[in-house]
């Protein structure tokens, strides 16, 4: 009983909080839409613009529903679930978040791994009974864990071991902000979305301004450190040890976890956005970065060159990678080698 009442009040309590994108500066375009929905686990915020606005936000709304129905880790009817049950999917959606996911995890050393479920649900991440795991029974999980337990035939299925379970949270709002972003263009509309937090801009405002976006302080995310301009359609996502953690004697335990030690990622770094074109990517990357730390996170980010980097450290500095420092409109940032 417990479980089930307090997603809905945290959902409630969510939906009724301020929006997450920051208001729209001047007076209201005319066609403009804003909406705010439960998905995905999270409570996303839409705002779209152009003519064609209040069919795309249906669009938009069926596309986020049917993908969390698709994606979902933990409901009962879900089609990731079906695959963590029976081992074998050819779920579209879900070989393409594999493909990245391999992807993604094999540029970082494995730092972005997919079977952590049994993990991260130990440690009481998606249950609510949280706890510090003792090592052996860590341990223990760790044979049903790695990325070599995917076989993936692209375009064909997928399949995973008994004892591995799957859970994509790590990129699946990146892959639902792609989708969206190519139902906006397609319809010739301009928005920017809100997923739990991913930022994902789509074309133009009709002002031709830049779209505006806040990184969140960790410790106080109603306040922004820093507000960045971005042009056109483009990603940006943060992945932080301030969102979804528990305490236990005076340590924090974040829902991010080391695939090295099976424990949530602990050290100096309170959160990292990445901004790229792709919101999969982005989202993917973001995860792992948050796993890898600013240094192996910036050497990455060097030898891509496909995205840029926001790193916000427990000792309150923040590092904002070259190509993105001229974005900055407000707050105090260090620039990182470029
Ligand atoms: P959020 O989804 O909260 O915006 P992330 O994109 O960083 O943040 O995804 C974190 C989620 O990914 C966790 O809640 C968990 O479901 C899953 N996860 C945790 N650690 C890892 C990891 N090392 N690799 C892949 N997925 C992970
Ligand atoms: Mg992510």
């Amino acid at each position: 009983m417990k479980h089930r009442i307090l997603p809905i009040l945290l959902a409630l309590a969510l939906l009724l909080s301020a929006c997450n994108l920051l208001p729209e500066a001047g007076a209201k375009p005319r066609a403009v839409s804003e909406s705010s929905i439960w998905a995905m686990d999270t409570q996303m915020d839409l705002r779209l613009y152009g003519d064609a606005e209040g069919a795309c936000m249906q669009r938009l709304t069926a596309l986020l529903n049917e993908l969390d129905h698709t994606l979902s880790a933990t409901a009962e009817d879900s089609d990731l679930t079906a695959l963590n049950r029976s081992g074998w999917t050819d779920n579209p959606h879900i070989l393409r978040l594999a493909e990245e996911a391999l992807a993604v995890s094999e540029e970082t050393g494995g730092a972005l791994d997919v079977t952590l479920l049994p993990v991260s649900r130990a440690w009481g991440f998606s249950t609510g009974s949280y706890g510090v795991v003792p090592a052996a029974e860590l341990e223990a999980l760790r044979d049903n864990v790695g990325m070599d337990k995917l076989t993936l035939q692209p375009g064909v299925g997928l399949s995973i071991p008994a004892g591995t379970a799957l859970d994509f949270g790590a990129l699946a709002k990146g892959y639902a902000a792609d989708l969206c972003r190519a139902e906006l263009e397609e319809a010739d509309c301009a928005g920017i979305l809100s997923l739990g937090g991913n930022i994902q801009t789509v074309g133009t405002k009709p002002d031709g301004s830049d779209w505006v976006i806040g990184v969140q302080d960790p410790d106080d995310p109603g306040h922004y450190l820093l507000t960045l301009g971005l042009t056109g359609s483009r990603a940006a996502v943060t992945s932080g040890d301030y969102q979804r953690y528990f305490m236990e004697d005076g340590v924090r335990y974040c829902h991010i976890i080391d695939p090295g030690t099976l424990a949530p990622v602990r050290g100096s770094l309170r959160a990292v956005t990445v901004i790229a074109d792709s919101g999969l990517r982005a989202d993917a990357l973001s995860t792992a970065l948050f796993v890898l730390g600013r240094e192996a996170g910036e050497a990455l980010r060097r030898s891509r060159g496909d995205f840029e980097t926001v790193w916000i450290e427990a000792d309150g500095r923040v590092w904002v990678s070259p190509g993105l420092a001229e974005r900055v409109l407000e707050g105090s940032y260090e620039v990182t080698q470029p």
